[in-house]
């Protein structure tokens, strides 16, 4: 086997035996970096020379030192560029480490690059990207999904064994089932926002792309953890997620929502799902059916508490700070408004006037308030389904991915991607996704499992013992179809 198609536990094994060494793996993983970024395109700062330089003086510690990781380029590194996909943060260097790449850095771990993503992580599909468009590695005529398509584009073509992404409404689960690897949402609080450019705040969280379970369990011991420099991070004390990786899944009750099967759910995605459920109950879980349906009204909630946070936050790019500056501009009111009309993009401006109006005065109760107000029905909706079950499972997305172009014209159509991952978000809930089979074209199909907060290991844990049975990855690689 190539040692770029090996998982992180697999590379620790053989450099534990000696059989690989730091310097080999990260040339390994470089050479394919070198050979396939021409078709995929998921790097917007590749950082191979460095990255070698780096592994050349590395020692393995016996942990994860001289392991290479790709970073979404929403996510602040000390000295290289962190754009955010656009044109308002082309040069801009951040002069601090986001508190992940601290943690990513104290393990020795070697970042290969900044990877591709929607401008400042607005979109599902990575076509909205300033600088290019991701190809998928299935089938480089389709989208690898979004906001965070080059991380996941990067670990599906091997380019980086993982990766860190941020999900504020399935930015990492929704990317993860297009592509064909592992992506987890954790908890809201389960792991510092700190140094990662804001989107919607109440939102946002960081988390991994890896190739199987295991490494999304090893990679969540690292990043998990209270923060002082974020107020919202909790303390759950050190827990070892790897711990939760068991087989066995009898008697876990899993509850299934039949508003997630119906109308608007591919027949081929609802049919991988079905064998899926199968599966789990051959294996001993019990599983029920049961109705969320305040969900048909969390993609629409999401959508105004979003665009509200978002026109907030992105405030602070003014052209006079750290940002793209007009050069057409000459009195003070043009800098503000020549640089955000050529800095920002058109969803973002979209994003930016919707937000504007849902909080100005007037609408605001009749939106912002009234978004707030079922945000809180579909919490508890989900406190209610988690009273019954330990884990839930949907699609992770309605439909495999979709050819580039089909939708990037059409907003709507595009925020109905994420139809599946976005009441997730709102409630602040962990979700996993996995692959769970290919359609009729050959094209990866993903799984969500969504947890009660802070139960990270029961969805590791359901995750880890499908994949077990089901060796996703021994039967299907990507193909680079043209
Ligand atoms: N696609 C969703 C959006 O455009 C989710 C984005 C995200 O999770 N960052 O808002």
């Amino acid at each position: 086997m190539e040692i770029t198609e090996l998982t992180v536990h697999e590379l620790k094994e053989k450099l534990k035996n000696k059989e690989l060494t730091i310097e080999k793996i990260n040339k390994a993983y470089i050479d394919r970096i070198n050979e396939k970024e021409e078709d995929v395109q998921a790097f917007i700062t590749k950082l191979t020379e460095q990255g070698l330089e780096s592994a050349k003086k590395q020692e393995w510690n016996g942990e994860l030192a001289g392991i290479p990781i790709g970073i979404k380029d929403n996510i602040c590194t000390n000295g290289i560029k962190t754009t955010c996909a656009s044109k308002m943060l082309e040069n801009f260097v951040s002069p601090y480490d986001a508190t992940v790449i601290e943690k990513i850095n104290s393990q020795g771990m070697i970042n290969l690059g900044k990877l591709n993503m929607d401008e400042f992580a607005m979109g599902g599909s990575t076509e909205y990207s300033y600088f290019k468009k991701t190809k998928n590695p299935w089938d480089l005529s389709r989208v690898p999904g979004g906001s965070s398509g080059g991380s996941a584009a990067a670990v599906a073509a091997n380019m980086v064994p993982w990766a860190l992404g941020t999900d504020t409404g399935g930015s990492i689960r929704q990317p993860a089932s297009f592509c064909g690897v592992v992506g987890l949402k954790p908890t809201y609080g389960l792991v510092s926002r700190f140094g990662v450019v804001a989107f919607a705040s109440s939102l946002d969280q960081v988390g991994t792309f890896t190739k199987d379970v295991e490494d999304c369990a090893i990679l969540l011991n690292v990043i998990a953890g209270k923060d002082e420099k974020d107020t919202t991070s909790v303390d759950v004390g050190n827990k070892d997620y790897t711990k939760a990786l068991q087989k066995d899944v009898k008697g876990l009750k899993i509850g299934v929502p039949k508003e997630f099967y119906g109308e608007g759910i591919n027949l081929e995605v609802k049919e991988s799902l079905e064998k899926a459920i199968e599966k789990y109950k051959e294996m001993g879980a019990e599983i029920e059916e049961f109705s969320l349906d305040i969900a048909k009204y969390a993609l629409a909630t999401y959508y105004i508490i979003a665009c509200a946070e978002a026109s907030s936050n992105l405030g602070r790019f003014d052209g006079i700070r750290y940002t793209y500056r007009s050069k057409n501009a000459k009195t003070l009111k043009e800098i503000y408004k020549k640089s955000r009309s050529e800095g920002f993009g058109a969803e973002v401006k979209r994003r930016i006037i919707l937000g504007t109006y849902v909080l100005s005065s007037g609408y605001y109760d009749a939106y912002y308030k009234k978004a707030q107000q079922v945000r809180t029905l579909v919490m508890n909706q989900f406190n209610k389904a988690f009273e019954k079950y330990d884990v839930i499972i949907t699609p992770t997305s309605p439909t495999v991915a979709f050819k580039i172009g089909e939708k990037s014209n059409n907003p709507m159509e595009m925020y109905l991607a994420d139809i599946c991952t976005v009441s997730v978000n709102i409630a602040g809930l962990p979700g996993i996704s996995i692959p769970c089979g290919v359609d009729s074209q050959g094209l990866p199909v993903g799984m969500q499992i969504i947890g009660n907060r802070f139960e990270e290991e029961k969805i590791l844990k359901a995750a880890y013992a499908y994949e077990q049975e089901t060796k996703f990855r021994e039967k299907y690689k990507p193909q680079f179809r043209e």
